[in-house]
């Protein structure tokens, strides 16, 4: 597999050598630096002067850290580098708003498929060979655990782009599995994971807290318990018809692609303690407060793909 990186800033420069040292360095075939954010207009008349001179041929193409218009390239690098598989990571709200993505993705063919994982440590296979392919080792984290009251071992299946994974496994061996979740959490932080603390509004919740979401919850799938989630009283819960779900609709997580919140068959509300965050979002949603945090040990599905 041949990737193209197109990169901006320190975020992008951390997700190429993320890429680069987590076993893909041999697959990268070019590397386009563009100016920083502040170095270029926010609105682009005419993106022909930014568009790269030499793109190579390749077969997936990665966007990272690019702001605003300057994105606009992506279309015509995926026509001269013949690439079909674009993956354009955001870790900023105003990065790249859904209606610039809207507007790359009217302009490209039916046979070109692009993502933008938010963060990109959310990335899962979506069924194209070569973001799959991508996608098997970096993306969304995964543990393997090894433990009894402390965890003995760790082994990461699949890291994170940004290169945080490797970090927390080597720092979590010791640590209680009580606390592996929260010490997780703060790994990412002292990496430091650079996603944004800026409010998104498409999710109501930061990026850096999406990202924190998907590390804690890989923590918990390979240890198989939680010891906090918020969760659903049914007997208050008047699901679908007298509240709209509000909770399914207002949770970061579910806005982003998982399935932290369902319904059962009756139209209630379910919370998976795997992925929950703990945002307390839902709870403040709930017109009918049937929502609460609980916190003694809790079984977690092992599965995350
Ligand atoms: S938990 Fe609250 S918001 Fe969610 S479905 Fe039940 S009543 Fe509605
Ligand atoms: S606390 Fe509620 S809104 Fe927040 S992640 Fe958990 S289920 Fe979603």
């Amino acid at each position: 597999m041949k990737i193209f990186i197109i990169s901006s800033g320190e975020y992008g420069s951390k997700i190429v050598n993320g890429i680069a040292s987590q076993g893909f360095a041999a697959n990268i075939v070019g590397i386009h630096e563009f100016p920083s954010k502040d170095e270029v207009p926010e609105f682009i008349d005419d993106i022909s002067e930014y568009i790269p001179e030499n793109i190579p041929e390749a077969d997936l193409i990665i966007a990272t850290g690019i702001h605003g218009d300057i994105n606009m390239v992506i279309p015509a690098i995926i026509e001269k580098s013949g690439a079909k598989s674009v993956i354009v990571p955001t870790n900023h709200p105003k990065q790249i708003p859904i209606g610039l993505q809207n507007e790359i993705k009217s302009s490209l063919n039916d046979d070109v498929a692009i993502l933008f994982p938010k963060p990109f440590c959310s990335l899962l296979p979506i069924g194209d060979k070569y973001i799959d392919e991508f996608a098997k080792v970096l993306g969304k984290p995964k543990f393997k655990i090894e433990a009894n009251d402390e965890i003995n071992s760790i082994e990461v299946i699949r890291g994170t782009p940004c290169g945080s994974s490797p970090f927390i496994a080597e720092n979590l061996v010791g640590i209680s599995t009580k606390d592996a979740e929260f010490e997780a959490n703060n790994k990412l932080h002292n990496f430091p994971c650079s996603a944004s603390m800026a409010s998104d509004n498409n999710t109501g919740d930061t990026i850096l807290h999406l990202a924190t979401y998907k590390t804690k919850e890989a923590i918990k799938r390979a240890i198989g318990f939680t010891y906090k989630s918020a969760i659903v009283d049914e007997e208050v819960c008047e699901g679908l018809e007298e509240c709209d779900n509000i909770c399914l609709n207002s949770c970061p997580n579910v806005l982003t692609g998982d399935e932290t919140i369902y319904l059962d068959d009756n139209g209630k509300a379910k919370i998976d303690p795997g992925s929950c965050g703990v945002c307390e979002i839902c709870i403040k949603e709930c017109p009918y407060g049937a929502i609460e945090i609980y916190e003694e040990k809790m079984p977690v599905n092992k599965d995350n793909d």
